[in-house]
């Protein structure tokens, strides 16, 4: 007897606990339900609103217009950065050159107007600007006041040795030493 009072009594525990989980199952499906409906509920109104009239401000679209427009240059721009190539070292001209050593002496120009100008002589060893007197032989000599060196020019002015220098500079430049020169120089300064 007693073991059929114990049976029961598990019977009843079942129900009881069947009773609790169904109870919990409807409410959390009629929740879940619930949830659905309402997710259903925003599509629905969200592709209505999508379709629907809006009134607006004119210059709300030209301020769309505006941003799309700036990022478009931005776009461009980044694009045009990054395909730049980085900017090396410039490839030198004949204009560059413009000292070499000629004659025993160092000298230094500039051009005017794609001419050879006024050509300078410089000491060889000590870059000492250099002085120049009239001999009365019909020379020149040109001396460094630093250490006395000193080179002697036919004609009676400095200025013939000038124009031989410049045409030597000239012949150096079209037989192209002056990249040779120049690179020498620019080694010298390194
Ligand atoms: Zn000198």
């Amino acid at each position: 007897m007693s073991e059929e009072k114990g049976w029961i009594k598990k019977e009843i525990i079942i129900a009881i606990i069947g009773v609790v989980v169904a109870g919990f199952a409807s409410l959390l499906s009629d929740t879940v339900r619930g949830w659905i409906k309402a997710l259903w509920g925003l599509v629905k109104s969200g592709w209505h609103g999508l379709g629907a009239d809006v009134t607006t401000y004119r210059w709300l679209y030209w301020l769309l217009l505006l941003v799309l427009v700036v990022n478009i240059l931005w776009i461009v721009w980044v694009i045009i950065a990054a395909n730049r190539k980085p900017e090396g070292p410039r490839e030198p001209t004949w204009h560059d050159y413009r000292a070499d050593e000629i004659f025993g002496l160092k000298w230094r120009w500039e051009y005017h107007h794609g001419l050879i100008y006024e050509p300078h002589p410089f000491c060889p060893k000590c870059d000492m600007v250099m002085v120049w007197v009239n001999n009365w032989n019909d020379t020149h000599t040109v001396t460094c006041e630093r250490c006395q060196l000193k080179k002697v020019f036919q004609g009676d002015e400095l200025v013939a040795t000038q124009n031989k220098v410049k045409r030597e500079i000239d012949r150096r430049l079209r037989a192209g030493e002056w990249r040779d020169a120049l690179k020498q120089t620019t080694e010298d300064d390194a």
